[in-house]
């Protein structure tokens, strides 16, 4: 079985095509300036067969970048299958489902019109999740597609954790709640986590904290949430690469007030300028800090010093919401790559059982423990696979 699994942003698409049963990937890339000039990637990942990086393809919608997608995977020279046919089922990310989506769901009419509805709640990315199911839907007609939602994860919390202490009417009328992110990366590593530990989710308590250039932190008990750190959007939580996390809102009436910005102004100082590129000043990737750090630059030091603080501090949070944590899981670029960072938001906690095993921490990328054999809570770093989880998902509702 193979699924397409489409990520679409307004002037980008990332794709792959991948076995959800074998986890095999036969190939993937990004579609780039669709809309202005077009331009091609494709990676194909079996052997002899020839990649294409950032070539000229016309692509003035969305439709023409899908059409260059399978034009090229059935390419009679370097692509990876006979024909369309052999797509058995797309895979839409959809970033917000709004309450109307717990889990995954296939597209029918129904479902676009409530990702339509959700578009309030995701003015940027729902619109362009959009423009890429009907790009599919126009060029491969007759392929069933499925929405799998960055939100759905998170639609099992408890009223008490998803409720903002704001008049109730706005909830009641205008469904300003908590709903979260990165919930299918979450929900990957969850369930990866607990397969490594050898358990059953039902029984476990667990920290996941995705940390990215966004990064969310997710309770999970039994295999579902009941809490997260990202909020009716995205913006809220530990700082991020460029994403200032959780402020006090007095902050945004000082400033507009003092420098007479806009709301949109301001916004884009909270979601573009901020963040840990906002307190150093150097960059919002993690690598640049850390050697700027080296080289004694305080205030990439105290961006790595806030950033890990928050997330140590949310990780202590949610071992009180839930009674106790049996694993702390680090996925994502950050929480892949960085040792020094695992390792600083873990220190410290062993008063709750936590203690790290600095040898078995020194690794990238790779599924493992990285807590000592004698470490009450087990930490583990498990690489997320948000596409693999989108395709798994497909697979399964089409198969229904
Ligand atoms: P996104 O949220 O955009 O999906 P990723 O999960 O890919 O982001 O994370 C990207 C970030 O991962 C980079 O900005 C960088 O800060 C961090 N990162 C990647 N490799 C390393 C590394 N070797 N050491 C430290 N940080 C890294």
């Amino acid at each position: 079985m193979n699924i397409l699994v489409i990520n679409a942003g307004s002037s980008s698409l990332k794709y792959q095509l991948l076995n959800p049963e074998t986890g095999a990937l036969l190939a993937k890339g990004l579609c780039e300036r669709i809309g202005i000039d077009g331009k091609f990637t494709y990676k194909p990942q079996v052997e002899g067969k020839q990649v294409l990086d950032a070539v000229d393809v016309a692509m003035p919608t969305h439709s023409e970048a899908i059409q260059a997608v399978l034009n090229a995977l059935v390419d009679k020279d370097n692509g990876v299958i006979g024909s369309m046919q052999e797509i058995d089922a797309v895979g839409h990310r959809v970033l917000h489902g709004g309450m109307a989506f717990t889990e995954s769901c296939i597209i029918d009419d129904a479902c676009i019109e409530a990702i339509k509805e959700c578009i309030p709640l995701g003015p940027l990315h729902n619109p362009a999740n959009l423009m890429g199911i009907e790009a599919c839907q126009k060029v491969m007609p007759k392929t069933p597609q499925v929405a799998v939602f960055d939100t759905a994860f998170h639609m099992t919390m408890p009223e008490k954790a998803y409720t903002y202490a704001i008049p109730y009417e706005y909830y009641e009328k205008d469904k300003v709640r908590r709903y979260g992110f990165h919930g299918t990366s979450h929900r990957y590593v969850s369930a990866r986590a607990a397969a490594v530990m050898g358990r059953d989710p039902k029984g476990l308590k667990l920290i996941s904290c995705h940390l990215g250039n966004g990064s969310s932190l997710a309770a999970i008990v039994d295999g579902k949430c009941v809490d997260t750190t990202m909020g009716l959007g995205p913006l809220a939580g530990v700082p991020m690469g460029t994403r200032a996390g959780d402020i006090d809102a007095t902050i945004m009436e000082y400033l507009m007030d003092k420098y007479g910005y806009s709301i949109k102004e301001m916004l884009t100082i909270l979601n573009k300028k901020s963040g840990v590129l906002g307190i150093s000043g150097v960059s919002s990737d993690f690598r640049d800090l850390e050697n700027a750090a080296k080289e004694g630059n305080q205030r990439a030091e105290l961006a790595l010093e806030a950033f890990q603080y928050s997330v140590k501090k949310l990780v202590g949070a949610y071992a009180a919401a839930m009674g106790g944590v049996d694993a702390i899981v680090f996925t994502a670029g950050v929480g892949e790559n960085d040792a020094a960072t695992r390792m600083a938001v873990a220190s410290g906690l062993e008063f709750m059982g936590v203690k790290m095993d600095a040898e078995a921490n020194n690794v990238r990328g790779k599924e493992t423990v990285i807590s000592s054999a004698d470490s009450k809570v087990k930490v583990l770093l498990i690489p997320t696979d948000e596409e693999l989880m989108i395709a798994m998902d497909t697979a399964e509702i089409v198969g229904k």
